[in-house]
């Protein structure tokens, strides 16, 4: 489908808050918390996030994959507690391979059938061991985790081109090895251009990459937080959304306003356009995933309650 096409029924059904919206998948991550008092901010956000039934939640974890960081208790806790279909994220770039492959496998044996397999980012004295002994990129990851259990696979895809790519093309071949490799979904890095998504999902398309896409959506809950964040991992932050949170630095309830608009606005669009999955990047808080949840029609159910 091209961007075009998507565009000419963007005024159609969906496009106004009056109108429904088709039924999409959505998928919350977290991170493991680093003091108590996060912890029981996340908790509260679980809690409050759970009665949207996500169809899984994800918990990220150190560029070594250790899961000592916190994410194999998170995850473990997330199943027992909130009866949530918790995922592990595992990285390769700085463990050896024996250390990764054990990792797996005590993950595969606890239980858990999805993780999210990721190179990570290299160590900042930039410093890699290139002998074999680690997993190089994360292509080599899935293969392995194929070998370990029957796990269900999930990778990151870069509307806007990851930072270290050769070309736009070398990355998209990277993201299709990663699919070949037995790879079953891929994750976007969050991205406020939906043109660019757009066009990251016809490509896929036409290149007959089957696996379904599902967009990463951060809510903004700190303007100046975002943009130092974005020129780390390499996404645009474009002028309009610079607009529109001038002169908001310490009015966080103006921001958290216009976050929830410039959130929710981005969900309705992608929906429109086909888009079936969407992840919330909730940096551990509810409010604004809430806020989009709810502008996108989805209720809570306190069956589901944490
Ligand atoms: P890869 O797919 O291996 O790609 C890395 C780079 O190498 C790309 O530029 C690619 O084009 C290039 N490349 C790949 N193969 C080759 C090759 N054979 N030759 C030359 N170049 C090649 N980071 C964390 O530390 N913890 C997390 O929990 C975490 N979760 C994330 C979740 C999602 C959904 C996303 C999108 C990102 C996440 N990240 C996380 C960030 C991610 O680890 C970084 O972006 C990392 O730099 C790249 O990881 P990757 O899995 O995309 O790597």
């Amino acid at each position: 489908m091209s961007t075009d096409a998507g565009r000419s029924h963007a005024r159609g059904p969906g496009a106004w808050l009056s109108e429904p919206l088709p039924q999409v998948a959505i998928s919350f991550e977290f991170f493991p918390p680093k003091s108590a008092e996060a912890d029981a901010r996340l908790w509260q956000a679980v809690e409050r996030l759970a009665p949207f039934h996500p169809s899984y939640v994800s918990v990220t974890c150190g560029a070594g994959g250790n899961p000592a960081e916190g994410t194999a208790s998170l995850v473990e806790a997330l199943r027992a507690r909130a009866d949530l279909c918790a995922v592990a994220h595992l990285t390769c770039a700085t463990a050896p391979r024996a250390t990764i492959d054990q990792i797996a496998e005590r993950y595969w044996d606890s239980g858990v059938r999805h993780i999210v397999a990721l190179r990570g980012d290299p160590p900042k004295d930039g410093v890699r061991d290139r002998d074999g002994a680690h997993y190089g990129f994360a292509a080599d990851l899935v293969a392995a985790l194929r070998r370990i259990g029957d796990f269900e696979i999930s990778v990151a895809a870069y509307p806007e081109p990851h930072p270290e790519a050769a070309s736009r093309e070398a990355d998209f071949d990277n993201l299709k090895r990663k699919i070949d490799a037995g790879a079953g979904r891929a994750i976007t890095q969050y991205c406020f251009d939906t043109d660019a998504v757009l066009r990251l999902r016809d490509r896929m398309v036409a290149a007959g990459v089957a696996a379904p896409l599902s967009v990463g959506i951060l809510p903004v809950h700190n303007f100046t937080q975002v943009r130092r964040f974005s020129e780390r991992c390499g996404a645009g932050v474009p002028d309009w959304l610079c607009d529109l949170f001038d002169g908001l630095d310490n009015d966080p309830e103006q921001q958290a306003l216009v976050a929830a608009s410039v959130t929710a606005e981005q969900a309705r669009r992608l929906i429109v356009e086909g888009i079936e999955e969407l992840h919330f990047y909730t940096l551990n808080r509810a409010e604004l995933t809430i806020a989009a949840c709810r502008l996108l029609g989805l209720r809570p159910s306190l069956a589901c309650a944490a």
